[in-house]
């Protein structure tokens, strides 16, 4: 193995989804930095791995990736793993991997398993983009405020919300939720995915909090969740643009020619191009004070 820095996911919940190739990266590695050095060493253990081990967690990733960079520059090969699923996905990891390319080496991925991608291959919700928030913040406050600006993101950019949540918080999340997107929005929530108990629930955002509640034990459990886009309207029902799409827009605008902008927009935001047209007019309009649209523009 030449001295490169591995990235290498590790199951979310079944061993048996560990790679060969992840147990090979992990046999020949050098050296094995882990978010948690004794939950890696079963893993280590169990594909008869002798790294030598290293710890990267969140509190040390400059000292970690100090550390890295000394092996790499010594000729080894390092693994980076985190304590389950994809490092650096909601996990540490990331500065040590933008430490490694910075300094030239070799940054190889060894993907595998990681809950946002095993719930939306399996959650059957629309196809195309997905905003993937992860974690949102813990105080119910900031929570709800972070939630405003990533639904808004996501609706500016019709894409799927997908979040991570912890056992102690489900449940106010859930509310946040239903609170947020009512009836009128679909859900998905993977719990404890690849494992025992494994469960996908899919429903209207409003009733989620039920769900959760039928079982008491449910709460206790790993959870990803994805909300589904919100549905394109129709152009003879759409009502005023969003002041998300019209920052958008307008942003758009200051870049390229009207037509160009308008059919970007309609791309991110499903909205109807007379609509996205008239509001593209209506921008160009109060931003040129009145004089004529887009001048030297052929459309
Ligand atoms: N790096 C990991 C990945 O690639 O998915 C994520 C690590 S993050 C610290 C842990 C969170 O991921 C959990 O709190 C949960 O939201 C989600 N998660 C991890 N394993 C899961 C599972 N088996 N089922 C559902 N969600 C899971």
């Amino acid at each position: 193995m030449t001295s490169r820095l591995y990235v290498v996911a590790t199951p979310i919940g079944q061993l048996s989804d560990l790679s060969p190739r992840a147990a090979e990266t992990l046999r020949r590695a050098d050296v094995v930095a882990a978010e948690d050095t004794r939950v890696s060493r079963v893993l280590l253990r169990h594909v008869g791995s002798q790294a030598r081990m290293i710890a990267a967690h969140e509190h040390n990733q400059r000292a970690a990736a100090d550390a890295v960079l000394g092996h790499l520059q010594a000729g080894r090969s390092v693994a980076l793993v985190s304590d389950a699923g994809t490092p650096a996905i909601s996990d540490p990891g990331n500065l040590i991997v933008a430490a490694a390319h910075e300094a030239g080496f070799v940054v190889e991925p060894v993907p595998g398993p990681s809950a946002v991608i095993a719930l939306l291959s399996a959650a059957g919700l629309s196809e195309g983009a997905f905003l993937f928030e992860g974690f949102l913040p813990a105080r119910p406050r900031n929570r709800d405020a972070r939630l405003e600006v990533v639904s808004a993101a996501a609706d500016a950019a019709a894409a799927l919300l997908v979040l991570y949540e912890a056992p102690h918080r489900i449940a106010g999340t859930l509310d946040a939720l239903a609170a947020r997107f009512g009836a009128e929005r679909l859900v998905a929530i993977g719990r404890e995915l690849t494992k025992t108990f494994e469960e996908i629930w899919r429903g209207p955002a409003s009733e989620a909090p039920a769900w959760l509640g039928e079982k008491p034990e449910r709460s206790r459990g790993e959870f990803v969740i994805a909300i589904d886009r919100c549905a394109p309207k129709a152009a003879d029902e759409a009502g005023p643009a969003a002041p998300e799409v019209d920052r958008m827009l307008a942003r758009l605008l200051d870049e390229l020619p009207t037509s160009r902008a308008v059919k970007l927009a309609q791309e991110f935001t499903g909205l109807a191009h007379r609509e996205l047209y008239a509001r593209a007019l209506a921008l160009r309009g109060s931003a040129a004070d009145g004089s004529a649209p887009d001048p030297d523009e052929a459309d």
